[in-house]
């Protein structure tokens, strides 16, 4: 959790904390160990359409909108932003080579994570980018009793998407909190970025490739690895919640 490996002068003020009331938890690379599928989904289809894009590349944009993507690599190849009619047939071609993918695995630790803070009585939401039906239909079957439907934000739901604001900005509508009663539990760096925007104490946990360093940057207030690192969010949550309890009553003897 340590930001040694950074220089202060290079993180943008940090997201303020009281007592979380409200997790807002990020899908893909959080919830599900789906990004390795995306990469390769996404460097494959826009290869067939001329945007080339690396599997690496993919991490780098994950979190934000389909179209969002497609427009930066139509962008940089074609000078021109995509037309509507190209924007669904790459994303209907980057979406069928997912879905074609091994199925996605929870993450090891998210369910256990998800499960104690609701039975700590913390208000949970979905915060995601992601228009994937097949990973968001699963979520009732592998997270059970977690995600209410009216505290869920998805693609379908923005205009803007990570690393704007607005994603996170709505979950906290959702979960009916202020931004210093939440937390934010993200993988990527755009999504690092979207929530310290909207002013939320940001956990990036490292699932990915990329160095701890682009998540600091991004504005992450704790960054933990991949392994451990659920635990460790539970333990620095417990741990405020626990501080934030008035002291006990002192019992005068009468
Ligand atoms: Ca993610």
């Amino acid at each position: 959790m340590n930001r040694t490996d950074v220089d202060t002068q290079d993180r943008l003020p940090g997201g303020a904390i009281g007592v979380p009331r409200a997790v807002l938890f990020d899908m893909d690379g959080v919830l599900y160990d789906s990004m390795p599928a995306h990469a390769i989904a996404w460097s494959t289809a826009a290869t067939r359409f001329g945007l080339c894009m690396s599997p690496e590349e993919a991490y780098l944009h994950e979190g934000r909108t389909g179209s969002g993507t497609i427009n930066i690599l139509a962008q940089r190849h074609w000078g021109r932003n995509a037309t509507e009619e190209e924007l669904q047939r790459i994303y209907a071609e980057k979406s069928r080579i997912f879905n074609n993918q091994p199925k996605a695995l929870p993450m090891p630790g998210a369910r256990q994570l998800l499960e104690a803070l609701r039975d700590m009585g913390l208000v949970i939401v979905l915060v995601t980018g992601s228009a994937q039906h097949s990973l968001l239909d699963r979520l009732n079957a592998d997270y059970p009793g977690i995600f209410e439907t009216h505290r869920m934000v998805t693609a379908f739901d923005v205009v803007h998407g990570k690393p704007h604001p607005e994603p996170y900005l709505m979950g906290l509508q959702r979960a009916g909190v202020e931004a210093a009663e939440a937390v934010v539990v993200e993988n990527a760096p755009l999504g690092v970025e979207a929530a310290h925007a909207a002013g939320i104490f940001t956990y990036a946990i490292n699932t990915g490739p990329l160095p701890d360093s682009v998540l600091w940057q991004a504005g992450a207030d704790c960054v933990v690895p991949k392994d451990g690192g659920f635990e460790a969010v539970l333990q620095d949550i417990t741990h405020r919640l626990r501080r934030s309890l008035p002291p006990r009553p002192s019992h005068r003897p009468v």
